[in-house]
């Protein structure tokens, strides 16, 4: 049995030597910006004329790599090759899929630094950020490899005289992976990891944002052992490759974290049943959130503020965890508002390279979609106290804002932004503060601070959100600890990194022997 799980430490960059580390791994990858990538059909490279290219958003004239794109003959060469597979994979003792879990993680503990120096220079994160998401999937490597052997052990069921019952938890077939380009490593590696170490086999299509990121989770997993076809690698547009997989017969399961628009799309289209198909597909739909601290009046301002803006500006606001709204008690607003706007405004902004605090934002349409967001606040009577704008940089740069005077149903209140713009508004006692916290579509992350027992117990009964979370920011989800998904319009609630995720995964089977 493999040793208890516990999470991967986060690099600590305030020590020279890490920090040294890190900038000579960003030197290493900076030789290797610029290469071609094929897909990867059954363990076979194919390349495309047409590419998708994939730029720094930090320094948007750095091109990170070109990926060769799946068209629909390709997706559907993909899918013919992973039904293959799964008919071996699916016979794969799960001893033997976990150990190539557990291979994996050592592999990525080897290239730490060269993960995150990708990601860094991909997406855009700080040191700090990049580190924790490589952890972050290392984390659902050994806690997923842990899950499996947990479910292929005799299960507890009521012993019935004169009959020998068993349960086993056995796959479901070929699974389309579609995650976002937020947790480019993490939530990419865990969604594909949690497939295959239940046996089924995969089609991977990353985000346009970061095929990168899960390129190096190809290389990674070929490397740890796992045969070719489990996994197949192809981007493209999600649109029209994303389509037809996911109308496809043969698709048995759907694992997609990104937005509202897109998940309900999904799950409509694959609600449909398409000839030949026999089967209801499953659709794990982890999506968007408007996510909400609560400021109750006598608590440590500085300490509000801090995991305020943690929250909030933390990767530019690009979480879905990310605090977007605070709702502050009026009685404690003048002085909370006036040390957020004092804190606020010296958070740095700048190229990660350099490990400067807040880095650009994904790409050209997000950067203009949350300027129009702050222009809607404005003539909604939102009050820019910090920020406002375009920041400096060869890149996608947009200062942390800071809007005061929200209304609990304008806009900025309601729609999920997905950058650093953080919503403060004042409710006049914590009843109301309540209420104004459910008063979204959404439901994925919350965080109240109050020094009030009653207060925190009625939280924790009525604030309607999948991670709740009492006197800390609602971000920094720890795998096995804060099992995550949200309610509502914020997903299927899936709990990854939870006890319940392989069982989305994997469908249960009785055998019942008359002795
Ligand atoms: P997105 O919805 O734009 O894209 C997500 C993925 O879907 C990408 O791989 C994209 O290529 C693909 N896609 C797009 N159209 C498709 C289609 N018609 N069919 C199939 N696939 C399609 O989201 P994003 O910008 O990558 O990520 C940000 C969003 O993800 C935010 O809304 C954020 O809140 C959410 N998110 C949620 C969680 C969670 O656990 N709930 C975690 C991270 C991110």
């Amino acid at each position: 049995m493999p040793a208890e799980f516990k999470n991967e430490p986060i690099t600590d960059f305030s020590k020279p030597a890490n920090a040294q580390k890190q900038r000579a791994a960003l030197a290493e990858v900076q030789k290797k910006l610029g290469k071609k990538y094929p897909l990867l059909i059954n363990g076979k490279k194919v390349n495309t004329d047409d590419v998708l290219v994939s730029r720094n958003p930090a320094n948007v004239d750095e091109v990170i790599g070109s990926f060769s794109k799946a068209d629909t003959t390709l997706a559907e060469k993909a899918l013919q090759a992973a039904l293959k597979s799964f008919e071996t994979w699916k016979t794969v003792a799960p001893k033997k899929r976990v150990d190539v879990l557990f291979k994996a993680a050592k592999i990525m503990r080897r290239r730490r630094y060269e993960i995150n120096a990708w990601m860094i220079k991909e997406v855009g994160k700080n040191y700090t950020e990049a580190d924790a998401d490589t952890a972050e999937a290392i984390d659902f490597l050994e806690f997923y490899g842990r899950e499996m052997l947990r479910l292929a052990a005799p299960q507890p069921i009521v012993p019935v005289p004169g009959e020998k019952n068993g349960l086993t938890y056995i796959p479901l077939g070929v699974g389309l992976v579609i995650p976002p380009w937020n947790f480019p490593f993490a939530i990419m590696a865990g969604m594909t990891c949690a497939s295959l170490v239940s046996g089924n086999t995969v089609l991977l299509k990353p985000s346009s944002d970061s095929p990168m990121m899960a390129w190096l989770l190809m290389e990674i997993l070929e490397e740890a052992g796992l045969p070719a076809g489990i996994v197949n690698f192809i981007p493209g547009p999600g649109a029209s490759v994303g389509d037809y997989l996911v109308a496809h017969p043969k698709i048995r399961y759907i694992s997609f974290t990104g937005s509202m628009e897109v998940g309900l799309r999904i799950n409509e289209v694959a609600a449909k049943k398409a000839d030949g198909q026999i089967w209801i597909k499953r659709v794990i739909a982890e999506m968007g959130g408007k996510d909400s601290m609560i400021i109750d009046e006598g608590v440590d301002v500085d300490e509000a503020v801090k995991g305020t803006l943690a929250a909030a500006f933390g990767f530019q606001g690009q979480k879905c965890s990310a605090c977007s709204r605070v709702i502050v008690h009026a009685n404690i607003y003048d002085r909370f508002v006036e040390k957020l706007i004092e804190e606020g405004k010296k958070l740095p902004v700048g190229n990660p390279d350099d490990n400067v605090y807040m880095g650009p934002v994904i790409n050209e349409k997000s950067m203009k979609s949350i300027l129009a967001y702050i222009e809607t606040a404005k003539k909604e009577k939102g009050k820019v106290v910090v920020g406002g704008a375009r920041a400096d940089g060869n890149g996608w740069f947009v200062q942390p804002t800071i809007i005061t005077n929200v209304k609990p149903n304008d806009t900025i209140a309601q729609e999920e932004i997905f950058g650093p713009v953080l919503a403060v508004i004042k409710a006049k006692d914590f009843d109301a503060a309540m209420k104004i916290a459910n008063n979204t579509m959404f439901g994925l992350t919350g965080a109240v601070y109050s020094t009030k027992r009653a207060h925190l117990e009625r939280a924790r009964e009525e604030f309607h959100c999948g991670n709740l979370y009492l006197n800390r920011k609602c971000t920094g989800a720890l795998v096995g600890a804060h099992p995550f998904g949200g309610f509502n319009m914020s997903g299927t609630d899936s709990k990854a990194g939870g006890r319940d995720y392989l069982l989305l995964f994997t469908q249960g089977k009785l055998v019942s022997e008359k002795l």
